[in-house]
């Protein structure tokens, strides 16, 4: 089975720095750069999906909800910790595909149905923040267009820790996805 690795949103703004999961976030990073370095070795596709704003973009619906974060060419935007060194050395991997998103989910406004589709990719697996954000928001896209998901439960997190029990537990129970 052909499978794709789902690298979503670990950037400083979403760690530590403007819109911030904190330690739970700061916790996952061996396990962030473990999975890249392994799915990237092994020969799987691996996408690094990023959210991107603009400052103060009036047609964006998440500039009334949340403070600017991931704003285009910010410091907030690297990658957190050591997933920038992992991602920079495989930046030009051919199975390494950096995807700015402008949306929770994934597929949102991205070409990345087309790409998985061309590699004949069936499984996802999901890693980042929040997860039930971004990651959530993925999962749910993946299961309407009937990809398998495994979501990988020592490599996500959120700030808040009631959010991120549930979405696991929807996630299992309503996406079928494989919790590991
Ligand atoms: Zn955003």
């Amino acid at each position: 089975m052909n499978k794709a690795l789902i690298n979503i949103d670990y950037t400083i703004d979403f760690v530590t720095g403007a819109l911030p999961c904190g330690e739970p976030a700061i916790r996952i990073e061996d396990q962030m750069c473990s999975l890249s370095e392994q799915f990237i070795n092994e020969g799987n596709y691996v996408v690094f999906a990023i959210d991107l704003h603009h400052e103060n973009d009036p047609f964006h619906p998440e500039t009334k909800l949340y403070p600017p974060h991931n704003i285009e060419g910010t410091e907030g935007r690297n990658l957190y910790g050591r997933l920038k060194d992992v991602y920079e050395k495989h930046a030009k991997d051919k199975n390494v595909y950096w995807m700015d998103k402008t949306r929770y989910s994934a597929f949102s406004g991205t070409d990345l149905e087309t790409k998985l589709r061309e590699r004949h990719i069936t499984e996802l697996h999901l890693i980042g923040v929040c997860t039930d954000i971004c990651v959530l928001h993925t999962a749910v896209d993946a299961y309407n267009k009937g990809f398998n998901i495994v979501v990988h439960e020592n490599a996500v997190a959120s700030f808040n820790q009631t959010g991120h029990e549930w979405a696991l537990e929807h996630m299992k129970n309503c996406l079928n996805a494989e919790i590991k």
